[in-house]
């Protein structure tokens, strides 16, 4: 087990948090840094919470929950932060030109084999990594909510991304339990927000419409096509309704499905009103603090549930599995 530390998160919100804590977990050393200190205190608190779940749930030995908790260094010093590691994981605020500014100044203090990933929701890669003189180490590597649960890690090529990189991302990733595919154009979105948001796009356009109410359109989809998707998504999904049968439906619909360009007035007026969802009490249902921690438990019991019936599934590819070293 390498213990050694030679990884870095920067940025100890939500994400860096389960990134910080999903390496530890797995035995790999790992320093935490965030310019805001309390950011750091809530980090180890969450993880102390997210590895009291694992540990119920099987997930994770009790062992390794002993050990882990030693392979985190939390510091708000950046030289400190950057100094004697391999690889940097990046999850600060989704903004390009903070990014950039961050990866220029990160560029100039890490050594120059370090490798950079991006934990960006869609933001361009290539764009990222012009602000920094390795564009050849930098990449997208995408971690989902919650990043110790969800196995999905997007692995993002850059227009100047070495194959080297990837090979080793994506590997290091299956170490981690994660199931990482290759994203090999740098698109706005990458894969799973493209999907996410397309749904996204379509259901706004059936509610503001009046086609459905948000509680049905949600049913909709929980017992539809999102009781398929988890295990078969929509591909395998049409090979076994038939592509005939999926090219018909697919010629007549197409043409009715939204094509909006920007979010409807439904969607705009909630956010004027501050209803942002379940973080200000109110989206488009109500949310108490109670009821907000029962819908996180069940989230996080039914990944649990779903990551233990599809561990014996395997990818369908013949990627080499065994590990790749990070290119120096
Ligand atoms: P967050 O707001 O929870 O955390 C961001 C952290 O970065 C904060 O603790 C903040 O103090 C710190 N920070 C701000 N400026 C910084 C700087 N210059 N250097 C270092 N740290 C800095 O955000 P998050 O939800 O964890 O998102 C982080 C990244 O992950 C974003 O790019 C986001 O798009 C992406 N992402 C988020 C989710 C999600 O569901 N929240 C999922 C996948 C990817």
């Amino acid at each position: 087990m390498t213990s050694e530390v030679r990884n870095t998160v920067i940025g100890a919100g939500t994400m860096g948090t389960g990134i910080a804590q999903c390496l530890a977990d797995h035995g790999l050393g790992v320093k935490l840094f965030d310019v805001d200190p309390v950011a750091l205190d809530r980090a180890l608190d969450q993880m102390s919470a997210n590895r009291r779940f694992l540990l119920e749930a099987g997930l994770l030995s009790p062992e390794m929950a002993g050990k882990a908790p030693q392979l985190v260094q939390t510091t708000s010093d950046i030289a400190q932060a950057t100094s004697d590691i391999d690889l940097l994981f990046e999850a600060a605020p989704e903004d390009l030109s903070l990014k950039q500014d961050l990866f220029r100044e990160l560029d100039q203090l890490c050594d120059e084999h370090v490798a950079f990933a991006s934990n960006t929701s869609g933001l361009s890669i290539t764009k990222i990594a012009s602000a920094t003189k390795r564009p050849d180490r930098v990449a997208g590597f995408h971690w989902w909510n919650p990043a110790h649960l969800v196995q999905l890690v997007e692995v993002i090529s850059g227009e100047h991304t070495s194959a080297e990189l990837i090979q080793h991302l994506l590997t290091l990733a299956r170490s981690l339990g994660k199931r990482p595919i290759h994203v090999q154009r740098d698109v706005p979105g990458f894969v799973g927000n493209r999907l996410q948001f397309a749904v996204f796009r379509e259901a706004m356009k059936l509610i503001s419409d009046g086609v459905v109410s948000p509680q049905d359109l949600d049913e909709a989809m929980t017992f539809g096509p999102g009781s398929r998707w988890s295990l078969m998504g929509p591909i395998r999904t049409a090979d076994l309704g038939g592509l005939d049968v999926f090219h018909s439906i697919s010629s007549y619909l197409w043409s009715d499905l939204s094509d909006a360009t920007s979010p409807p007035a439904m969607l705009s007026d909630k956010v004027e009103a501050g209803q942002l969802g379940a973080k200000s009490g109110q989206g488009f249902y109500p949310y108490n603090a109670d009821e907000l921690g029962e819908w996180i438990e069940q989230r996080d019991k039914f990944l649990v549930g779903l990551r233990k019936l599809t561990e014996n599934l395997s990818p369908d590819d013949t990627d080499e599995r065994k590990t790749v070293p990070l290119p120096r």
